[in-house]
């Protein structure tokens, strides 16, 4: 079976493409391990773990099989009025691993509607208070919360890939992106961005949401932890909740199970995506505190005003629940300090190429910004070319691999991105 790439090119789009000027894409067959087979037979060692979610790699047969299991026993029953095992075993393993005061969860379908899930319970907490005034959102510059309307207006302004629609947006008010570097004291600068915000804004403000020491897709960009404690104090002194959106940092990918932990900073609400299922199916979640959900349903509305058709998912709860417990079972701690080191050793050096502004590393995180955007067609093919699967956005040539990555294939995916700074 070959795919029809003259169709696809014609009819499908693909994230963030034109229909116009489509980029190639590459078919795949089959993926297993660490590596993508495309249907011309060639491997490649995969880079990205299809953005940051399949964190023990493809085809895993404990993952497989816990799909097949369950879809014997039914694919999804709506969430309204009933429930089942896989809801409430995943429920019970996510207050178990998150911090003690986040006691209630909502299960969304994809990472950006828990981010809309998430703004919503900050609003309808206040109004609830009586707090009318309370309804917009205090974002940093650089951050990315996803694609629907509500999450994009939480998105950079500038860079976040949305400014076309600010027309539109709900209107959030912003502090510059933290500084102060993972391991280097905290700039009181970075505070100060965020207290004069509060300083004019806070009676308007329901919530700060931010993504915990890592900003993903709005820049690559990696902080000091000491940054949460001091935003979480301000949230407290300027009665203001905070969100945050571990979407991407959650699940073992920056060397702790979440992001927050560098810190030991717990917020009033955590998103939850991407890696939760492993990278097998859509799922997202929200939890919050008892405060928040009982300033909820103590309001007018008596409920929080959300629910799609596929909550909780059945299927998809129950390869989350392997995941997590494939996840737990592993020695992923060792594995990601040990991809850590290797990105440190053969990525930092990368640094001293004229091309390269920065190189950086966290976890199992490796990131390369270039001094120029580079040429996407023609990088794209030369890493297929070279085998390895990395997928260069704007100036950042980034890798998360999955965790089960040999060091032998790492270093394939390092030479590639040294070759391409070499060359550029
Ligand atoms: C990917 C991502 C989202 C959006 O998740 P989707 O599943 O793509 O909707 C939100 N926040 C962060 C930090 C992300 O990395």
């Amino acid at each position: 079976m070959t795919t029809d790439l003259d169709f696809d090119r014609d009819h499908l789009w693909h994230p963030y493409t034109s229909t116009s000027k489509p980029l190639p894409t590459f078919p795949v067959a089959s993926a297993k391990g660490v590596r993508l087979t495309l249907e011309d037979g060639r491997e490649l060692v995969d880079g990205m773990s299809s953005w940051w979610a399949a964190v023990h790699g493809y085809n895993h047969p404990v993952l497989n099989q816990a799909a097949k299991d369950q879809i014997d026993r039914m694919a999804h029953v709506m969430f309204g009025g009933l429930t089942h095992e896989p809801a409430v075993e995943l429920g019970k393993k996510l207050v178990a691993l998150t911090p003690e005061p986040l006691q209630k969860v909502f299960l969304a379908d994809s990472g950006s509607v828990s981010v809309e899930v998430a703004i919503k319970m900050a609003l309808q907490f206040w109004l609830s208070q009586g707090h009318t005034g309370k309804d917009k959102l205090l974002a940093l510059r650089n951050g990315y919360h996803g694609d629907t309307f509500g999450a994009m207006a939480a998105c950079d302004p500038v860079n976040g890939m949305h400014s076309l629609f600010s027309g539109v947006l709900a209107q959030h008010h912003f502090a510059e992106a933290p500084q102060s570097p993972f391991d280097g004291p905290l700039d009181p600068a970075d505070v100060t961005a965020v207290r004069t915000q509060l300083e004019q804004h806070g009676d308007e403000i329901a919530a700060i949401i931010l993504e915990p020491v890592v900003q993903g897709a709005g820049g690559m960009r990696i902080y000091s932890p000491q940054y949460l404690k001091a935003v979480r104090a301000l949230c407290d002194e300027f009665n203001v909740l905070l969100i945050f959106d571990e979407i991407a940092t959650g699940f073992g990918r920056t060397g702790k199970l979440f992001a927050l932990e560098h810190a030991g900073v717990c917020p009033d609400i955590l998103c939850l995506g991407k890696a939760i299922t492993g990278g097998y199916m859509t799922l997202a979640a929200a939890l919050c505190t008892d405060r928040v959900a009982a300033g909820i349903c103590e309001g007018e509305a008596g409920v929080l005003m959300h629910g799609p058709t596929f909550m909780g998912n059945p299927l998809a709860c129950a390869v989350a629940n392997a995941s997590i417990q494939l996840l737990q079972d592993s020695d992923w701690e060792a594995r990601v300090a040990a991809i850590e080191a290797q990105l440190k050793a053969e990525l930092l050096p990368l640094k001293q190429c004229d091309s390269v502004a920065d190189a950086r590393v966290l976890g199992a995180i490796g990131v390369m910004e270039m001094q120029q955007p580079v040429a996407m067609e023609e990088v794209q093919k030369t890493f297929v070319e070279q085998g390895v699967w990395i997928r260069p956005f704007g100036k950042l040539v980034y890798i998360m691999p999955p965790f089960v990555i040999e060091p032998a294939d790492l270093s394939k995916l390092i030479a590639a991105m040294r070759d391409l700074a070499e060359r550029s």
